[in-house]
């Protein structure tokens, strides 16, 4: 296969030199070359800051009505689906993802997150009161300019849909910067925004590493908001840079979620739960409950039914139809999650299935494959127990009572999602209202997107993404008294 080009996008058009050399993206499931990638220096990200903020004065797009950009989006939704086949081999490349995952899960999870903003993009309602004396006081809901949208590499193309779609819907224009490890599919994305009809400079994308690309565009005084997903650590000093400028960031953070099983149970469908929790992505997604905690009564049982299950997960070939999980995304992340495993019995654990590198046959056999790992008997101290692997690695740990499930699933610095497995509705009540943790899912798994709000909790975030309040997270307000009352003081009588 040729290698392909790929570059940033200024007012709407790729460029093919940025500056900044050039990135050799790798295809995770064969270590090949797939794709050159034209990063940027600080100066062509002056020149696409300006582009987009040209882009949010004109105006083509100050004019626009509301309904108008929720059409654009709805357009854009369409694009992606008839154009599914394209999105899905560029991401299928970058990613090593399994090709059912990205047609019957992200593909449609794309569309169905724009066209939620699409609906949305005309329902942002400010507030009137009639309480201020001699005037009514508006509060109205503003787009903040140009927003920066920092994205990871674990979902390229969900994560750019999640930042353009409520970005532009409150009228903002955005430049995405994907992961260098991961530009393909964001800027297909972008292509696909002009195809709309986004005005050019709408959405622009900036290419290149974070501590350099990313870096200069938070740091841009044209650029008014950050909304960036990605690790803790690399948050923290986003959110310092931003400090210096008072801008106003949206962190989606990592995290280290539980999911809790009491005795109660119906274990079979946790079992379910837990095990596609686990290692969906393999294991590369951020509500993705790493940590399982078990009933200790039941917990014998529920490994074994594990194990039972863990023999139908197929791990191998993105492009075949049964393949479940394919490799990790980035040889960085390939080698942190090998340490980890190395280090896990020495720790005091057993690995129960996996444990280390999957050898696959030519050509996938410099691909960064990983067994789908589950670890038992982890206690508090063990660093599988506490810290992000983002792999396929699931964590078991066992608790004598819901006071116990409840401090085990809270001790660690995250509080991102978790999971709640149980017949006692009263229980479910209690624990929920228990757990410093942004989204819970009771009894079921990963659903409710994109409707449902994430606000990260704890070391995972701050702000809040996806669900309406997401939209407004792109929106800044403004208060405005209007005042009915000759009669009502302006302050010293002069007269
Ligand atoms: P990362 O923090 O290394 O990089 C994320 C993005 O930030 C990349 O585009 C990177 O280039 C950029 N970046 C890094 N340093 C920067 C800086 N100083 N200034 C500006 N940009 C910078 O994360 P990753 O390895 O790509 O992704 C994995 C992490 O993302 C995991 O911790 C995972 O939990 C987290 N994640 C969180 C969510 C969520 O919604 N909470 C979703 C997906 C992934």
């Amino acid at each position: 296969m040729s290698t392909l080009n790929v570059g940033p996008v200024l007012d709407g058009k790729e460029q093919h030199e940025a500056g900044g050399g050039l990135h050799q993206v790798v295809n995770p499931a064969t270590g090949a070359v797939i794709a050159r990638e034209a990063c940027c220096n600080s100066y062509s990200i002056g020149r696409i800051v300006e582009s987009s903020m040209n882009a949010f004065e004109s105006p083509a797009w100050r004019n626009m009505a509301a309904a108008g950009r929720g059409n654009l989006l709805l357009k854009l939704a369409d694009l992606v689906e008839e154009n599914a086949g394209e999105l899905i081999r560029l991401e299928l490349l970058d990613t090593g993802k399994p090709a059912t995952q990205l047609k019957d899960g992200e593909i449609p999870l794309t569309a169905s997150i724009i066209r939620f903003y699409a609906g949305a993009a005309d329902k942002i309602e400010g507030r009137v009161k009639s309480t201020t004396e001699g005037g009514f006081h508006l509060t109205m809901y503003e787009p903040y300019g140009v927003v920066a949208g920092i994205l990871p590499w674990n979902y390229p193309l969900v994560n750019a849909a999640l930042k353009v779609a409520p970005a532009v819907a409150a009228g903002n224009a955005i430049i995405l910067k994907p992961s260098v490890e991961t530009p393909l599919s964001c800027v297909a994305f972008a292509r696909l925004c002009r195809e709309a009809g986004f005005p050019p400079g709408i959405v622009n994308v900036v290419l290149g590493s974070g501590s350099s690309a990313g870096a200069a565009l938070v740091e841009h005084p044209g650029v008014k908001k950050i909304s960036f997903t990605g690790s803790t650590g690399a948050g923290q000093v986003i959110q310092k840079q931003a400090v210096e400028q008072m801008k106003t960031v949206n962190l989606e953070l990592g995290g280290k979620n539980a999911i809790l099983v009491f005795a109660d149970a119906d274990l079979d469908r946790a079992a379910d739960a837990a095990i596609f929790s686990g290692f969906v992505n393999a294991g590369q997604l951020c509500v993705s409950c790493s940590r399982l905690l078990v009933e200790e009564t039941v917990a014998e049982r529920f490994e074994s039914i594990l194990l039972e299950k863990m023999k139908k997960v197929i791990v191998g070939k993105p492009e075949a139809p049964d393949t479940l999980i394919g490799p990790m995304i980035t040889r960085s992340q390939y080698e942190i999650a090998l340490r980890y495993l190395a280090e896990a019995p020495g720790e005091g654990c057993r690995v129960l299935c996996g444990g280390g590198k999957l050898d696959l046959p030519a050509p996938h056999d410099k691909g960064f494959w990983l067994e789908p790992t589950l670890l038992s008997g982890v206690k508090r101290g063990m660093k599988v127990a506490v810290e992000e692997i983002f792999g396929p690695v699931l964590s078991i740990m066992t608790f004598k009572d819901e006071a116990e499930a409840v401090e085990l699933s809270n001790m660690v610095i995250y509080g991102l999602s978790g999971s709640l497995w149980t017949g006692d509705g009263e229980r479910a009540l209690r624990v929920v209202n228990a757990l410093d943790t942004g989204l819970i899912w009771v009894n079921c798994m990963f659903i409710g997107y994109p409707q449902i709000p994430l606000p990260p909790h704890k070391m995972s975030g701050t702000g809040v993404e996806l669900g309406f309040e997401g939209l407004l997270a792109y929106c800044k307000r403004k208060s405005t008294v209007l005042g009915y009352d000759r009669g009502a003081p302006v302050g010293w009588n002069l007269k």
